[in-house]
């Protein structure tokens, strides 16, 4: 699941042309389901290896990523299902365009040498050269910046408050960044630092770390473009003592630099045995990648990921063994997205250059972070308007639940008030936007979200079991109904 501060550049895609229903004159018996192949023992073992250390929490672009991408294909290869990505292999390649700012970045304040991604971070990759006095603003308010002509400064920004409208602390402070600061440049600032406070240095030290990594998107996006705004800066609490001095002067130079390196999608099939739905796929999504090695919290600097994703990764393989012992009638695709961490890279990318043809997919089941939480509650995200784009598909999950699992549903998360966007952060997106009928099977937020402390040991395996038996149920409902589920008419996303 994707952190929620990063904007998603996907909009202008065009919509699919509509799959057209399948004319079955006579629709033969439906097969029985395998449900009974899903076994929590299998899950169980696949997610402890998957979420090891071994993996070192499979990073997106990194030798990480492939080595889990290398052992999924190999699982994958064991349970029977056939390659689907490219030239006859279970993988499909695709560059990521990272953009950071470079190590020879420097910044001074003062007499204060501000080692960057260490004593210091720069909130959005940008150019500059700068040399200007700094002048101190309290917490910015009206009152305070009124007393201060900040035109051709750095202003320094003391982080105050709290949030009053419901949405969560990380998201008021990181708001900072973009609203207050913006603010502050509109009236002639040239750069501005925000020193944490007590409540915003536990942010800074869990946080902090990922404004190093930069920005990532496929080659040629308009999200990983430079466009050297004024730098933004933030510092923890720790400078809060000297960062008022006044008659000091703020000196940085920033450079950005951007290369291209590859992360992997993994493809796998079950062919159908109908002969004209077999052309046709249900999809199975997921992602393999997580945060890789980091910052340490408690002495452990591995980020294993085993709600986010190996829940997902286990579930999809637990699907291909019922898809073995029993295929449907239409083909299921089983799709294992790269660096969906990075910004839902590798579904976008998988979205725009299918292995099959876009027009064939007729649905995409996404599995993300299913394994924590409840034990009877779950969340179907896109079963809500403006996220539902097939009530007919969001019918079928829901009867598949009744059939199996019988999860409570959380509605909440579906809805465009929500503050964290759930939505927004998944594999399905990308698909969704195409017009393709996307839903995503989640068991929600949790505290060990994107932490060291999301470890195999916290998983409710008896859970995941259901929530897997929940999405195979469906798929299966999907493979093997005589019409693909209909798309709904006017679907439009609130953002
Ligand atoms: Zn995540």
């Amino acid at each position: 699941m994707l952190h929620n501060i990063r904007s998603l550049m996907l909009a202008g895609l065009a919509l699919a042309a509509p799959v057209a229903a399948s004319a079955q004159k006579k629709p033969a018996p439906k097969p029985q389901n395998a449900e009974s192949a899903i076994h929590e023992a299998d899950i169980k073992r696949d997610l402890f290896a998957l979420a090891g250390d071994h993996f070192r929490g499979r990073e997106g672009g990194t030798l990480d990523e492939l080595k889990a991408s290398v052992w999924l294909a190999d699982q994958i290869r064991a349970t029977g299902m056939l390659p689907a990505g490219d030239d006859g292999t279970y993988f499909q390649w695709f560059n990521l365009q990272r953009t950071r700012l470079s190590k020879a970045s420097t910044l001074r304040i003062g007499t204060h040498e501000i080692k960057l991604n260490e004593d210091g971070a720069v909130t959005a990759p940008t150019n500059a050269s700068i040399t200007a006095p700094l002048v101190y603003v309290g917490t910015g308010s009206a009152a305070e910046i009124a007393k201060v002509d900040v035109k051709g400064k750095a202003v320094a920004v003391q982080i105050a408050g709290a949030p009053t409208d419901g949405i969560s602390y990380r998201r008021y402070v990181f708001g900072k960044f973009a609203g207050q600061a913006g603010e502050l440049v509109k009236a002639g600032a040239v750069a501005v630092v925000f020193v944490s406070d007590a409540a915003s240095q536990a942010l800074y030290d869990h946080w902090g770390h990922v404004f190093e990594r930069g920005r990532y998107s496929l080659p040629g996006a308009t999200s990983t473009k430079v466009v050297n705004t004024p730098p933004v800066i933030w510092l923890p609490a720790s400078a809060a003592s000297w960062v008022q001095q006044a008659g000091q002067q703020f000196t940085t130079e920033l450079k950005v630099e951007s290369f291209q390196y590859p992360s992997v999608n993994i493809v796998a099939k079950m062919p159908g045995t109908d002969a004209q739905l077999k052309k046709e796929y249900v999809l199975f999504s997921t992602h393999q990648d997580h945060d890789g090695v980091r910052a340490p919290i408690a002495g452990d600097s591995i980020y294993n990921g085993a709600d986010d994703n190996a829940t997902g990764c286990a579930a999809l393989l637990a699907i291909m063994r019922a898809f073995k012992q029993q295929p449907g009638r239409r083909s299921a695709l089983f799709v294992y997205q790269g660096s969906e961490e990075r910004g839902l890279i590798g579904s976008t990318y998988f979205s725009a250059h299918p292995t099959v043809p876009q027009s064939s997919i007729v649905a995409v089941l996404n599995a993300e972070m299913m394994g924590r939480n409840v034990a009877d509650s779950a969340a179907l995200l896109g079963s809500t308007p403006p996220h539902m784009n097939s009530s007919d598909l969001v019918k079928t999950a829901l009867s598949a639940n009744q059939a199996g699992p019988k999860f409570k549903l959380d509605t909440e998360w579906d809805k465009p008030t929500h503050p964290e966007g759930w939505y927004f952060r998944s594999d399905h997106l990308p698909y969704a936007r195409l017009g393709i009928p996307s839903i995503m099977y989640t068991s929600l937020l949790h505290v060990d979200y994107h932490t060291p402390r999301d470890e195999p040991s916290r998983i409710d395996y008896a859970k995941l079991t259901r929530m897997t038996q929940w999405m195979y149920l469906t798929g299966w409902a999907v493979a093997n109904r005589t019409a693909p589920p209909a798309r709904e008419p006017g679907f439009k996303l609130e953002r």
